[in-house]
């Protein structure tokens, strides 16, 4: 079993108009309640979702990440097979969204920071996905080559910093797509104008839905997804702040605790 953290509270407009990530009355488990990070917990039964049993249970600690990326290639954004596409932000939902998408046949291309090149870039180009570090010169130029001077067809922003949003507007091409997951921050200085010269589509993903967490579960289990690569399972529930700080400083891609 494992569960869907933001709970819908079901009643209001957006949850019976089938917008439940955007739910009036939202509670995140681990924000607004505690969280999981204990060998037992209670969970309502509503926030449930069945793991087969041919998935091992550390690899569907990734559904939850998997659903937001999942969310965002196949119900927010238009890519269809052979789009270029540029993922800025090789962390754990960058990693998911640039395998969705090359699944169903885009053509991808990851952005990381000078920080992301010792684990977080190789861990993306080892699965046959090319990258880029925006801290070596020739970056621009490989993106340029890579769209043949055209800019991506779609571009999705996982950085969580408002230069993402101000960057994907940069390197998409005229009538092309942004899809925003992270939450940017503030101090955007997003200009719109050539946003609309450019007829760019903006489009935003948010959370995930039950759905989405099924879709999820069923990619882990039928191989799209292969956790395994991605899991570091080397931190323990009893020093989470390990975890915390190899993850914030990039050291690290998807931590995961183990209790024994
Ligand atoms: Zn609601």
């Amino acid at each position: 079993m494992i569960e869907e953290p933001i709970h819908r509270c079901g009643d209001c407009f957006q949850c019976k108009n089938g917008q439940s990530n955007v739910c009036q009355n939202f509670s995140i488990t681990g924000m607004h309640t505690d969280g999981a990070y204990a060998e037992f917990t209670t969970v309502d039964e509503t926030f449930v979702h069945g793991v087969p049993e041919s998935t091992p249970l550390r690899e569907a600690a990734v559904a939850e990440p998997t659903s937001i990326a999942a969310r965002a290639v196949l119900e927010q954004s238009s890519l269809t097979p052979g789009d270029r596409v540029l993922v800025e932000g090789p962390g754990p939902i960058g990693v998911l969204v640039a395998t969705i998408a090359d699944s169903i046949g885009a053509n991808v291309f990851v952005s990381g920071l000078d920080r992301d090149a010792k684990y977080r870039l190789p861990l993306v180009d080892d699965r046959g996905i090319e990258t880029v570090n925006l801290a070596v010169d020739a970056a621009e130029d490989r993106m340029t080559s890579f769209t043949d001077g055209r800019g991506f067809d779609v571009v999705f922003d996982t950085t969580g910093h408002h230069t993402g949003v101000e960057d994907a507007v940069e390197h998409v091409r005229k009538g092309g797509e942004v899809v925003v997951i992270g939450l940017p921050g503030d101090g955007s200085e997003l200009r719109m104008t050539p946003v609309v010269r450019g007829e760019i589509r903006i489009e935003t993903s948010y959370g995930s839905q039950w759905r989405d967490f099924e879709q999820a579960i069923r990619l882990i289990d039928n191989g799209t997804i292969e956790p395994a690569a991605m899991l570091d399972t080397s931190f323990y529930a009893d020093d989470p702040t390990a975890a915390f700080e190899a993850f914030l400083d990039s050291e690290t891609c998807k931590p995961v605790f183990s209790f024994d």
